[in-house]
């Protein structure tokens, strides 16, 4: 049965960092907020988990300079950061063969040349899209009627550069360069600040981590809400009126001015508008879909790759494993600790198997980039994010060819006092732990106004009675 509900001024739905963050500023703002949150924990997209006693991010890690937010907020709630390993060589498997380089750009033959071509290409026609408003960039609808894999054929890109563009996409997206729309690629590219600022670790997004894991920014502001979170709550309706909204859980429901739904696109699906959203809202959820990636971690009694100059970091043509990070701990004397990605089409087929065939696949890539000393991990861990039913995949959404251009707008566009956030909504960063805090620190804002709005009504319709 549903208990009559309380009142609050703003009603939040999904305790992701982006909700959360909203519902943090709101309460510095002087607002009363409830946060509704469907899984048993904070975080959404980022959890954390100990292996042998060892810390790792199961989802979101790593940041980069100009990711202001996120950083202001870790900060804020005093949760330190350290740089990404990255002292010695880096390796890479191409086409059969073990390779070790320096610096950023793996050495793949006679396609290198093409790579360059091919990155300058995309970052100068990521400039032509206006952030937050891919609509309005020229040709919008050629852009977003190709894919990022029709581009690579047209642009006639060399395999070696198709395939590195492949390893990128599959890690920022989760979804193999067919599936995703090039105007969504090149946005998200604009948003980022560039190629090299999406994917290098030194200078990139890559280049810290949190010494404590990014959830513990999730926990620290979960912590301070207290009973104004609650946890195993989905929210199964939202109705508005011209005084407000009432936001429905099984068994609550809690009137409010605003409600600000923090949850990822897809996910808005779930919840029963009243009035109906307008159509072209009801069908984003439908047509922004999550991406497909899955971690592995390997722990060892040392990070044994760095006595060899490695620094860790690995790239492979093959799978599962297609990307590595050293993400040990900081300092020296420490476990080693190797993070692997599994996305797109690898993680389709390796999210089915049983978990001890994923581990041995998974400490099989290792041992194909690191040696056989790989295989001799203490403890190991992986999380698949398409089997999270409140989240459904990951990183990020991954829109196909042509809806971009009509539906963008519904992502962050109020509807009346139905607000939005999470990172799908950010205009910069998006997709990122960044985006999730820029997107609910906007919606908040938003939510300010609207509240103020309200109180000043009252404040009127009060003098004229
Ligand atoms: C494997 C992986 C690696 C990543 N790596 C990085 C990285 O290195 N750096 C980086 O910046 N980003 C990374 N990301 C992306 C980053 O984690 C996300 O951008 C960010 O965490 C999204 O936060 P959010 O609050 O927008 O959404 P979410 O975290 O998805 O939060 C939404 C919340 O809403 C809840 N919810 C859903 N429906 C309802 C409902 N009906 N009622 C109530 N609650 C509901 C969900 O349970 C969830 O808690 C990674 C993500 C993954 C999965």
């Amino acid at each position: 049965m549903t208990r009559p509900g309380s009142e609050v001024d703003v009603v939040i739905v999904g305790a992701g960092l982006s909700g959360l963050t909203a519902a943090h500023r709101l309460r510095q703002f002087g607002l009363s907020v409830r946060v509704f949150e469907a899984s048993s924990r904070v975080g959404g997209r980022v959890a954390s988990a100990a292996v042998d006693g060892v810390h790792v991010d199961l989802g979101g890690t790593f940041v980069g300079p100009t990711q202001d937010r996120i950083l202001a907020l870790a900060d804020e709630m005093g949760v330190a950061r350290y740089r990404t390993y990255a002292a010695g060589e880096n390796v890479i498997r191409w086409r059969g063969r073990h390779r070790r380089y320096r610096g950023t750009v793996p050495p793949v033959g006679a396609g290198l040349l093409d790579v360059g071509r091919i990155q300058l290409s995309l970052d100068r026609l990521a400039r032509t899209v206006p952030l937050g408003d891919p609509a309005a960039a020229p040709h919008a609808a050629g852009l977003d009627a190709e894919s990022l894999g029709s581009w690579l054929t047209r642009s006639r890109a060399s395999a070696a550069a198709r395939d590195l563009i492949a390893i990128a996409g599959r890690t920022t997206w989760g979804c193999e360069p067919e599936e995703i729309s090039l105007l969504h690629v090149l946005h998200y590219i604009h948003q980022a600040g560039g190629l090299s600022s999406m994917l290098d670790t030194e200078g990139g997004a890559q280049e810290e981590h949190f010494v404590e894991g990014s959830h513990e920014i999730a926990a620290r502001i979960a912590r301070g809400l207290g009973s104004a979170l609650r946890p195993d709550a989905p929210v199964q309706r939202i109705e508005t009126s011209a005084a407000g909204v009432v936001v429905a859980t099984a068994d609550e429901s809690v009137a409010a001015r605003t409600v600000i739904v923090a949850v990822p696109p897809a996910l808005r699906e779930r919840i029963r508008f009243a009035p109906a959203l307008p159509p072209k809202y009801a069908q984003l959820s439908q047509r922004w879909p999550a991406g497909v990636l899955s971690k592995a971690y390997a722990i060892y009694d040392e990070p044994f790759w760095r006595r060899r100059d490695l620094s860790g970091q690995g790239l492979s043509d093959t799978g599962p494993v297609f990307i590595t990070f050293d993400a040990s701990p900081p300092g020296d004397d420490v476990p080693g600790v190797l993070l692997g990605f599994i996305g797109a089409r690898y993680a389709r087929e390796w999210d089915d198997l049983p978990p001890a065939e994923r581990r041995a696949r998974a400490l099989s890539s290792f041992a194909d980039l690191f040696g056989p000393r790989a295989l001799d991990a203490t403890g190991y861990i992986d999380q698949r994010w398409g089997a999270e039913p409140w989240v459904g995949g990951g990183p990020t959404a991954a829109p196909g060819p042509g809806v971009v251009v009509p539906y963008a707008s519904a992502l962050a566009e109020p509807v009346g006092r139905i607000l939005w956030a999470g990172t799908e909504t950010a205009s910069r960063w998006t997709g990122f732990l960044d985006g999730a805090v820029r997107a609910g620190e906007r919606a908040a804002l938003e939510a300010r106004r609207l509240v103020d709005a309200s109180a000043s009504d009252t404040d009127t319709t009060g003098d004229a009675a």
